[in-house]
């Protein structure tokens, strides 16, 4: 069912104000301990496994041939974590955007912390899915177009309208060339519906585990696409609003938008089809998290919250 959102009730503008405040509050509060605390995060483990799917995400679908001319656009960008992923993608030009200053302040303080700087890189701020990108990137840079946009663990948050989802679509296929890649990673509303589903107790409108949780205020509402509401909880790493994606509904969407879907996989049978590629492998066996037979080391609770995501990606056609 779609929803006129061109005139949504005034609460929920001023709503969706507050849980946008929320969520740029809570990514620049948050402090970068650096490498070491790093390790010591209860998600270690659970972070490098997600790094290896996004590593295994780009080789897949957005790597370049040396010497290349490839230029890529990451909303969302955050501190700059995927920097180095995209380094072994030999592109020549990346453009990272995002709604936090104080992220994107550390995004480029890691960049410039690169030892031999492979391609050019420009860090902005933006609202990716309120806002136009040429606020952020200059005309010129956008008329030459983009061969791949990434935006990973962060699409969620365009959910709270139609009119986001739009502008964040529009953000992604504008400049995008034709045959380029939209990729990118978010939690699997599925998965989430049917297990708040298995719940007995009615009232309870929450589970999880030790390192997630999540809460929805009320059920879902199954006739609406769009403000379906939960507060994530990710241990040392996220607590904020996001919304549930309706997969189904964006895949036809993002086809009016030139945008062919490729693929969509859970992370764990991401895991399952591609360890066996020696480049792969060699990289899990890096970022320890395999053992030596090849199987994963997380714990169960590690496994249960690589099991709410999935990766996907389009081509534009
Ligand atoms: N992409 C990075 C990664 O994979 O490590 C960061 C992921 S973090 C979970 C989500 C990011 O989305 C945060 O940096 C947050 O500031 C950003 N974000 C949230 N809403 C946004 C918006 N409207 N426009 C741009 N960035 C946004």
């Amino acid at each position: 069912k779609k929803r006129n959102l061109d005139s949504p009730p005034f609460a929920s503008v001023k709503q969706h104000k507050v849980n946008q405040y929320k969520v740029t509050k809570y990514y620049n509060d948050r402090p970068d301990f650096g490498k070491d605390a790093r390790r010591q995060s209860p998600i270690f483990n659970l972070k490098n496994f997600n790094n290896w799917i996004k590593s295994v995400l780009i080789a897949s679908f957005a790597r370049f041939n040396p010497p290349s001319t490839a230029r890529v656009l990451d909303i969302g960008c955050g501190k700059g974590g995927d920097l180095n992923k995209w380094l072994r993608s030999n592109i020549d030009e990346y453009f990272g955007l995002d709604i936090a200053q104080v992220s994107i302040n550390q995004a480029n303080n890691r960049f410039n912390d690169m030892r031999n700087k492979p391609f050019k890189a420009h860090f902005n701020t933006l609202d990716c899915f309120k806002e136009p990108l040429d606020k952020a990137i200059t005309q010129d840079s956008l008329d030459k177009q983009f061969d791949a946009v990434s935006c990973q663990f962060a699409m969620h948050y365009a959910f709270d309208s139609e009119q986001s989802v739009r502008c964040m679509l529009e953000n992604v296929t504008k400049y995008l060339k034709p045959g380029g890649t939209f990729i990118g990673t978010i939690i699997d509303a599925d998965v989430l519906v049917n297990a708040l589903s298995e719940i007995d107790d009615q009232s309870n409108m929450e589970f999880g585990n030790s390192l997630f949780r999540i809460h929805f205020d009320k059920r879902p509402d199954e006739n609406e696409i769009y403000g379906q509401k939960y507060n994530f909880h990710l241990e040392d790493a996220v607590d904020a609003p996001e919304y549930l994606i309706q997969w189904d509904s964006f895949t036809e969407l993002a086809e009016s938008y030139g945008l062919q879907l490729i693929t969509y996989r859970p992370f764990q049978d991401i895991f399952y089809d591609q360890i066996h590629i020696s480049e792969f492998k060699r990289l899990a066996t890096y970022l320890n998290i395999i053992d030596d037979m090849g199987t994963p080391v997380l714990s169960n609770d590690e496994w249960g919250t690589v099991g709410i995501y999935v990766a996907f990606a389009f081509e534009k056609i």
